[in-house]
């Protein structure tokens, strides 16, 4: 992915211009109430920067999936309040992302004021990308920033098409993302490591196969790593294990071949004849003495040591996905260790560690290293496309 996008250094005096500003505020609720505002927090800077500057702030964001109905229970009014808290300043609603209700809302703002627009999917123009739509919205700005890296893998109204019909600009937390993920696939220091686990091989299929391509060493763990293990003819008892992927786990350890990827499997396993904390039947063992009543829940101690030797090599760590089940003790072993591993690596300057996954950011939250990695992605489904190497439609569109 090449980074020849324009950024808020290349705005020139923007004071008293409008600024249509595509953020992420799909924010988790509970009873009404905002339960995190993670999300808001990182586009803080984009928004105030721009207000500093003298610009009209207008925010536009989707809320949930109300398929192009008004939909009063996700209507943006409701994230208002946590809006302001984070900024610490006073946020306008406007129920409108086009047409005369929002331009005379907009009159009244004066420079360096902001102001949330509606939920961009109460409009069916917006996951069509209608041209119609695009042409309206834009009509209220003179310039459009994108700071939703979560959102760029779909090719909508706010997330692509504005950024053709406006001047557009990555915002800082999608300047921050996409400089991040540069450096640990686009034009990385080598050698490379992939780390992928998770619970299955299908979800991931187009990961591993563009990262054996790409990476020097490919570490598979988790539920994953299973299938794999099957597919070299182990036995893996009771394991999740999808034995329908055999072929496809060996063609992928053949792609692997071919480029120079070398591939690090388990060979030592923590078992459990049942999933859950502590069981009395809890043994480390070889993968090949695994019992046809036993499962395999994490990457055994030895075998992580040897995973750590292998990223003290390495210069880049990109991570996706749990060695282990982590949520349940202990079968977080593997994971919290080599994210302690990764993070002391990273704090002293020899590896430069990318993350990214829902259930990866939550493992790495519990191993106490979010501070200590180079960056952590928060944005689910788009970090995943990237690392399957697609061309992200938002990021295409603020390249061109
Ligand atoms: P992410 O959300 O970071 O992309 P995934 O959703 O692919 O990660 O995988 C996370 C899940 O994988 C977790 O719920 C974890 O319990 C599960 N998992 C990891 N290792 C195993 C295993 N050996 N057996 C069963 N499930 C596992
Ligand atoms: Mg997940």
């Amino acid at each position: 992915m090449s980074s020849h996008f324009r950024t808020l250094d290349d705005l020139s005096d923007i004071s008293g211009k409008t600024a249509l500003v595509r953020v992420d505020l799909n924010l988790p609720m509970q009873d009404g109430l905002v339960t995190d505002d993670t999300r808001v927090r990182a586009s803080a800077p984009t928004i105030l920067e721009l207000a500093d500057k003298g610009a009209k702030v207008l925010l536009l964001a989707h809320f949930g999936r109300p398929k192009g109905d008004r939909v009063s229970t996700m209507s943006l009014s409701l994230v208002v309040g946590a809006v302001e808290r984070v900024l610490g300043k006073e946020v306008m609603f406007v129920p409108e992302i086009a047409g005369p209700v929002a331009a005379q809302a907009i009159g009244i703002l004066r420079p360096g004021d902001i102001a949330i627009l509606e939920n961009t999917r109460f409009w069916k123009g917006e996951e069509k990308n209608d041209p119609d739509l695009v042409k309206a919205v834009a009509a209220i700005g003179d310039f459009y920033v994108n700071d939703a890296f979560s959102a760029a893998h779909r090719a909508h109204a706010t997330t692509e098409g504005l950024a053709h019909a406006l001047p557009a600009y990555a915002g800082r937390s999608m300047q921050a993302e996409l400089e991040a993920l540069d450096k640990a696939l686009g034009s990385p220091v080598k050698p490379v490591a992939a780390l992928v686990g998770g619970a299955k091989v299908s979800s991931k299929l187009d990961v591993l196969k563009h990262l054996v391509t790409q990476v020097d060493h490919l570490i598979i763990g988790g539920g994953m790593a299973n299938t794999f293990l099957a597919a070299k003819g182990v036995d893996v008892g009771k394991s999740l294990c999808e034995h329908d992927l055999t072929g496809t786990a060996n063609e992928i350890l053949t792609a692997a071949d071919a480029s120079g990827c070398t591939v690090h499997l388990p060979y030592e396993v923590v078992v459990s004849k049942e999933f859950a904390a502590n069981p009395a039947s809890l043994r480390t063992c070889n993968v090949h003495e695994v019992a046809a009543d036993e499962m395999i829940l994490d990457v055994g101690p030895a075998a992580v040591e040897g995973l750590a030797d292998v990223l003290k090599c390495c210069r880049t760590l990109v991570w996706n996905g749990p060695m282990g089940a982590f949520e349940m003790e202990p079968f977080d072993a593997a994971t919290v260790a080599l994210a302690k591993t990764a993070a002391a690596l990273t704090q002293e300057g020899s590896l430069i560690s990318v993350a990214g996954g829902g259930d990866t950011v939550a493992a790495l939250n519990h191993a106490g290293v979010v501070q200590d990695f180079s960056y952590i992605s928060t944005a689910g489904g788009a970090f995943l496309e990237w690392m399957e190497g697609r061309e992200l439609p938002g990021v295409a569109a603020l390249s061109s």
